[in-house]
């Protein structure tokens, strides 16, 4: 569900490939060819070994929830309390982003949880991924 107010990212060259990837609801990162390392946001450029022969791969989706904060206060697009998220994904890149399909609370959000990427399109261009707490009964 788009969610009106909320301010969108603005694809640039370096991020197009990021954001069709959402569109087409697939979560891509990059990875260097010489260093072999995965790594996100989108740069034309490995963040260790500054190397350009990088390219783009697909991640599984699947990370766990590294940290967050519960805000409390309204902010355009978001209904409070609402959490703003770290994951870690499988690949080892950290993503900030939303925990969505659960309580936005301490309980129900548990540092190290397995959680799941899932797509939800703001308009026709921007795609976000959120990541949802995986489902015990889940297919890997
Ligand atoms: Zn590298």
């Amino acid at each position: 569900m788009a969610t009106p107010g909320r301010a969108l990212p603005q694809p640039t060259p370096e991020t197009q490939h990021f954001w069709d990837g959402a569109k087409a609801e697939k979560l891509l990162l990059q990875r260097c060819n010489d260093c072999s390392k995965v790594y996100f946001p989108p740069r034309p450029f490995c963040p260790v070994c500054a190397s350009r022969n990088v390219s783009v791969t697909q991640a599984s989706g699947k990370a766990k929830l590294f940290s967050y904060v519960i805000h409390h206060r309204p902010v355009p697009g978001f209904t409070p309390p609402y959490a703003i998220a770290v994951v870690e994904l499988d690949e080892g890149p950290r993503m900030m982003t939303n925990i969505v399909g659960c309580p936005q609370t301490p309980e129900a959000l548990v540092l190290d949880m397995p959680v799941e990427v899932v797509f939800e399109a703001q308009t026709d261009a921007i795609t976000l991924p959120f990541f949802r707490p995986s489902s015990p009964l889940a297919k890997g």
